[in-house]
């Protein structure tokens, strides 16, 4: 059979590789190479899967990803299936670092590009650059595609792999599939930056380490430690991206709220300790309040914290309890989410209702779907390459 891929990111070149094993497969490409995402992602590094995307594990309650059927495809080929499709196919050799965040070894998106362009190639796969779809209908037997400038090619089958409109200007791809009567969930830019009400505009660019908790009306619901970056518009870093993907998911579902972030820049310490060792270092490092911090923050945010606990220039007693409160308890309140072109995914597409457990179209025999244009969002740390890999594998392997 001739399957058209249309679209080669991750998922549509995992796609042609599985489904070259048996097919005649073209992956059509408009950019000037496939792949742009996979070369850029994990700031370069590629963090492509994730240890903790086990099978087990999926079936555990975890937010992993905004919906069951997203894990359920990831059930399907799961960490260990791609580690060993690495090895056994692509000769992948990768590391793992302390939060189980897959990369391969040589740290360079670009060679886990060149091992699916080499593989593509191995398996003759047609891989057509610079090349648009602009239409897809479907006829009595297959397919019929417009390609580049205005061909007109034939298939008996299509895997649509557009990817999502984060960091991508003027994305108009699921324009292709209008006719087709398929529904669409409400769409929000994910794993993005938090803009907040109050900014630490000295502290643009400076990062710390802290546990930071999401609170929606008032509940606590999530809490993670990682590197937090204050940015002039509010705060950046990766356990904030996982914030913005609670937040988003509940925008794509309509849930609107008040939320605020609580960062605790001592969580090893409990409020009593961090006293304790607040009054200790009055012994060692005198009450100047210029002088007081020195060793403990850096001075951008020794200057914050004196003035919101409204420091003079002697530390007393009593304002001990008020530092540390207010270091376990720094507030921002959420004024919004960055846009599409920070994001590093999209949240929300096409819905799964309309695709079948093969992630084949069920208006549309024939027609399958893999990668981010589903409506499948997973968290920052290699979740949603793996999303797109497996999602491209079932597809590949379906028709
Ligand atoms: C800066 C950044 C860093 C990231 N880092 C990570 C990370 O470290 N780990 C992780 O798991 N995820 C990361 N992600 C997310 C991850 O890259 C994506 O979720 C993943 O690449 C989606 O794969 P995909 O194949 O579905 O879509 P894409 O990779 O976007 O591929 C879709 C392809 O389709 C092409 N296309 C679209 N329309 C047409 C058309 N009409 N005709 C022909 N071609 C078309 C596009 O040009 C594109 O090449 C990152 C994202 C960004 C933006």
């Amino acid at each position: 059979m001739k399957i058209a891929v249309v679209g080669g990111g991750a998922a549509g070149l995992m796609a042609a590789i599985v489904a070259s094993q048996k097919h005649k497969v073209t992956v059509f490409e408009k950019q000037l190479r496939v792949g742009k995402k996979l070369f850029a992602s994990g700031n370069g590094k590629c963090n492509m899967t994730n240890s903790i995307l086990t099978r087990e594990n999926l079936e555990k309650p975890n937010d992993f990803y905004n919906c069951q059927q997203a894990k359920d495809v990831v059930s399907k080929f799961d960490y260990n299936d791609f580690m060993q499709f690495c090895k056994d196919m692509l000769a992948i050799e990768t590391i793992t670092d302390l939060q189980g965040r897959v990369y391969p070894r040589s740290e360079q998106g670009g060679s886990v590009l060149d091992a699916f362009r080499l593989k593509c190639q191995k398996n003759n796969v047609k891989i057509s650059d610079v090349c648009e779809v602009t239409r897809i209908e479907k006829t009595s037997t297959g397919f019929k595609l417009q390609v580049g400038n205005n061909e007109t090619a034939f298939f008996d089958k299509v895997i649509f792999c557009v990817g999502s409109s984060a960091q991508v200007r003027n994305f108009n791809s699921f324009d292709l599939i209008k006719g087709f009567d398929l529904s669409f969930t409400k769409k929000q830019a994910s794993l993005t930056p938090i803009k907040t009400e109050k900014v630490w505009l000295p502290l643009n660019g400076t990062k710390v380490k802290c546990n930071v908790s999401l609170y929606q009306n008032g509940q606590k619901v999530m809490s993670e430690y990682g590197e937090v970056l204050f940015r002039d518009y509010g705060l950046s870093g990766i356990v904030i991206f996982n914030v913005s993907a609670y937040i988003a998911r509940n925008i794509v579902n309509d849930i609107y709220a008040k939320y605020y972030v609580m960062l605790d820049l001592f969580p090893e310490l409990t409020q009593k300790q961090l006293e304790e060792k607040l009054f200790d270092r009055m012994a060692v490092c005198g009450k100047d309040s210029k002088t007081f911090f020195v060793g403990l923050l850096c001075n951008k945010l020794a200057n914050e914290v004196i003035k919101a606990c409204k420091l003079g220039e002697q530390i007393k007693q009593e304002d001990i309890a008020k530092i540390a409160t207010f270091l376990k308890n720094i507030r921002f309140d959420v004024s919004g989410l960055c846009g599409e072109d920070k994001g590093q995914v999209v949240s929300g597409g096409i819905d799964f209702a309309c695709a079948d457990e093969n992630l084949q179209c069920k208006n549309v025999p024939g027609l399958y779907f893999a990668g981010e244009c589903l409506n499948a969002d997973g968290l920052c740390g290699g979740f949603n390459l793996h999303f797109a890999f497996a999602s491209g594998y079932i597809a590949g392997k379906s028709v």
